[in-house]
Order: structure tokens, then C-alpha cells, then sequence
């Protein structure tokens, strides 16, 4: 199920002209879902002013992940999570553990890029490239999908989704049409995730934890963060439970633990919390400076979270400061 947004944006680009589209905005909101039901309306035999159809053999194709006019640009772990076949060549390499599957977007895959854009539409409904998240190509590969956007051969669209448009080149932005993702409604989002079956209570505290990115939501809940867990991950902090941490991966830990001071500069300064409820956080001593502190080192911690040298070690650590931090008097 399109979630209302998503579709509602699709009809909405489908009604201008572009022949590439950038989609920028924060994660969560479905930069994703709205290139890729672009691209499926762009090659759909029978569209219509909501989008693709759904039935005929090209969205078939693209459910199925095997167009031939469709070409998928993302870093390999992306693909693999999103369920895109890699190459051929790819694929052994990594079965062979010759290689791990690449976070950035690949020099090679950038090759056949422009060899697809070079090659006639198999289904004469022209082809469409679609990069996703677009901050993660390096400077090569930049460059390269620049030449073709700036010399698209006439039958060929492109989509581009980011999370992180200011890291992109900016001659890159520049050959786009920009569209804003638009943030969802909280009672569009509440709905939405009944949908995907979580249900009201639970949708409102996590939807709340994750910033109202309902996303967010989906991938939250699916990792176990249920918001019994966020409730008592404050005082948890606060009693030094590395225990309450313990089935996060390292950035995971890192991203409660930013929301929960977040939250507590936020409070410190006399403002609403966002994540958490206010009768969840803990009282605290501690300064504005300190946990402004606090979250520099979260920062800096994020940095090195996608290769902890021990992700246990890791979690004892930031749980260690976390309680530090809650627990300083200066
Ligand atoms: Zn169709």
C-alpha cells in the first residue's frame, strides 16, 4: 500500500515536466518510495494522472526487479536490503568474500550506467535511471553521472532521492528539477502504520520517538525498539544499563542515545521535548554545557559506529557516558 503522501506527490510530479527529478529531504519520509512509483509511472504501458497501473507487464517487471529499461544506482548493501539484484560479477565477488558489499555507489555500476543509457529502450516506453541515496557517490562517480545528465540521450529519465542534498555537486543539483519531500500529517502517518499493523498506541509513542518520520517508524519497530523500550531507556541511562542497549547495533545505540539528549538540551532550555515524553526523562544535575558536550562526543562516536572495533565494548562505553553525563553536578 502507497502510503497518501507518497502518492499524493507522485500525482503531483507526474503533472509537471522534468526529465530529472531530485528529491531531497530528511530520511524517513519516503524519498525511496516516491522515485521509484515516479519511474514506475514513467514506464508503465497504461499510466495515469495517479500513477502506474500496477498490472500491466512493465510494473510487473519492476515488481519483480528485473526491467530492462529501469536502472537502479545504489551502494550495494542498499540493494541488497531493498531486495535489487546485484551484477553478475558483484554478486560472486561478494559470495566469494573477495569483497564486502559496498556502502557507496560504485565506480563499475556507474560503467554500465552509461552503457544503459546508450542502448535502445527494450520496451519503448524509454528508460529511466533511478539513484538512491545520491550522497553516496564519490567524486568519480559524480562526475560521470553528470556527463549523462548533462547529455541525456532523448529517451531517458532520471530520479534522484537524497537524504543529504548539500553533499551532492552542486552542478548536479543544478541539472535537476528539486522537489522537497513533503512531511506527513501525524494522523496520515497514524493511519498509514495501521496499515502496516502497528497499531494506534504503539504507532503514536514510536512516531513520536522517531521524530514523526513514520518510516522511521517501520524500521524501529521491526528492530525491536517498541515503545516500552524507549520509555524506560532514560532511566536506564541513568542507572548505567549497557543491558538496555545490548540488542542495538552500535549506530542504533547512538541515535537513542542523541534523542535522549536531544531531549534533555531541549528541556534545559524550557522547551518541549520531541522524542520522549516529559514524565519519561529522568531529573538530571546536569548543565547545558555537559550535555551539550555529551552530544559533541555522540557526534563524534557516529562516526566510527559503522566499524566499532568491538560493538559490545562500544555500547558499554556510550552507556558509561551516557550515565556520566546524566549524573554530572557541574
Ligand atoms: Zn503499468
Amino acid at each position: 500500500m502507497t502510503a497518501p503522501w507518497i502518492a499524493h506527490q507522485t500525482q503531483s510530479l507526474l503533472a509537471q515536466r522534468g526529465h530529472a527529478w531530485l528529491l531531497q529531504g530528511p530520511s524517513g519520509l519516503g524519498q525511496y518510495e516516491l522515485a521509484l512509483a515516479l519511474a514506475s509511472a514513467w514506464l508503465c504501458e497504461q499510466p495515469s494522472a495517479h500513477g502506474a497501473c500496477g498490472q500491466c507487464p512493465s510494473c510487473h517487471a519492476i515488481a519483480v526487479r528485473t526491467h530492462a529499461d529501469l536502472a537502479v544506482l545504489m551502494p550495494e548493501t542498499q540493494m541488497l536490503e531493498l531486495g535489487w539484484p546485484l551484477s553478475e560479477k558483484a554478486q560472486t565477488d561478494i559470495d566469494d568474500k573477495k569483497r564486502k558489499p559496498s556502502k557507496e555507489i560504485r565506480v563499475e555500476a556507474m560503467r554500465d550506467l552509461v552503457e544503459f543509457a546508450q542502448r535502445t529502450d527494450a520496451r519503448g516506453r524509454g528508460k529511466a535511471v533511478l539513484v538512491f541515496p545520491a550522497e553516496r557517490m564519490n567524486a568519480v562517480t559524480a562526475n560521470a553521472l553528470l556527463k549523462t545528465l548533462e547529455e541525456p540521450p532523448g529517451d531517458v529519465r532520471f530520479v534522484l532521492a537524497t537524504e543529504a542534498s548539500h553533499q551532492l555537486l552542486p552542478t548536479i543539483r543544478s541539472r535537476c528539477q528539486t522537489h522537497t519531500m513533503v512531511w506527513p500529517q501525524a494522523e496520515q502517518a497514524m493511519d498509514w502504520l495501521a496499515g502496516q499493523g502497528v497499531q494506534a498506541p504503539v504507532a503514536e509513542a514510536l512516531l513520536r520517538s522517531a521524530g514523526g518520520r513514520p518510516e522511521n517508524v517501520l524500521r524501529q519497530n521491526s528492530a525491536g525498539l517498541t515503545p516500552a523500550w524507549w520509555a524506560a531507556l532514560p532511566k536506564a541511562m541513568l542507572q548505567g544499563g549497557a543491558s538496555h542497549l545490548s540488542d542495538l547495533s552500535p549506530a542504533q545505540a547512538i541515535d537513542a542515545l542523541q534523542k535522549l539528549c536531544h531531549d534533555l538540551v531541549l528541556r534545559a532550555s524550557g522547551a518541549e521535548p520531541r522524542f520522549f515524553m516529559g514524565s519519561q526523562l529522568p531529573t538530571t544535575t546536569a548543565s547545558l554545557a555537559t550535555l551539550t558536550d555529551w552530544f559533541k562526543r555522540l557526534m563524534q562516536s557516529a562516526r566510527t559506529a559503522e566499524h566499532p572495533f568491538n560493538a559490545g565494548l562500544m555500547l558499554e562505553a556510550l552507556a558509561n557516558d551516557a550515565q556520566q553525563a546524566l549524573l554530572s553536578r557541574v
